[in-house]
């Protein structure tokens, strides 16, 4: 997977190359490119910004200058890529967009600051390729920097060969619509706290009932909603029961 993001901090992307990120690109399981948005402006102050029209606070991201950067940068391939625009005004981002964009050849993210980017850039992006304003929680940052290192670390760890156990990802929070359960390792006993018994008997069964059980009842105590969510046939008897 190829993936690009447009920034005024190209720094503030440098942990896109640490740790797994890191490991994936040394594999090319994925190849990343960070730009800097301001190499596409023709003025001395190299300004991005400039305020509102109809007034009020804060500046808004110049549509030309964004407009060279992305017809460059999302027209160097055979196939327009899929563009990002991380927005607290976004649909949100959930486990189910990150397992879809995986499949993705190229993704493209456009880290907004100040008020955000002018809208016409993703208006007219979108006449052109397959566009998503997308948020990561219901609150606001300052740039969509973070937003993006979230957004792709939680699709590059669902690429074939970039997690050490694929089978880790297939058991995470949300892969089956629950939270995930408590996790244990050794000392079997820490500060007088036993690890569950269960978890020690060897009894394969029982511990992925104790372990489906934790799952439902955290989900149940923490994020009812996504038991709401939850089609009929994803429970089965003994779930029912509880
Ligand atoms: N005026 C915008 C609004 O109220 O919707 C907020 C702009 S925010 C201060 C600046 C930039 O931070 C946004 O353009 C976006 O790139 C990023 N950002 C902030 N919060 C975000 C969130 N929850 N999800 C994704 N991106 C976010």
């Amino acid at each position: 997977m190829r993936i690009d993001v447009v920034t005024i901090f190209p720094e503030y992307l440098a942990p896109l190359r640490a740790a797994l990120l890191g490991k994936a690109i040394e594999r090319e399981k994925i190849s990343v490119g960070v730009h800097d948005l301001r190499d596409w402006t023709h003025d001395v102050h190299r300004a991005v910004d400039d305020s509102p029209y109809g007034g009020g606070p804060g500046m808004v991201m110049k549509p030309d200058v964004w407009g060279e950067a992305l017809d460059e940068v999302c027209g160097s391939g055979p196939q327009p890529p899929r563009l990002i625009v991380p927005t607290p005004a976004g649909r949100p981002f959930t486990q189910r967009t990150a397992v879809r964009w995986s499949a993705e050849p190229w993704l493209v993210f456009a880290c907004g600051r100040y008020e955000g980017i002018d809208q016409r850039v993703v208006d007219e992006a979108a006449s052109r390729m397959p566009v998503e304003e997308v948020s990561i929680g219901d609150y606001v940052l300052v740039g969509g920097e973070v937003a993006t290192l979230t957004m792709v670390e939680a699709v590059a760890r669902l690429l074939p060969g970039v997690l050490g156990n694929p089978a880790s990802a297939e058991q995470d929070s949300f892969s089956d619509g629950l939270l995930e359960g408590p996790s244990y390792t050794r000392p079997e006993v820490w500060r007088e706290r036993p690890v569950p018994d269960v978890l020690r008997s060897g009894n394969h069964a029982a511990i992925a009932r104790w372990r489906r059980d934790r799952a439902l009842d955290r989900t149940y105590r923490r994020r009812p909603d996504l038991l709401e969510r939850l089609p009929a046939e994803a429970l089965d008897k003994k779930d029912r029961a509880r």
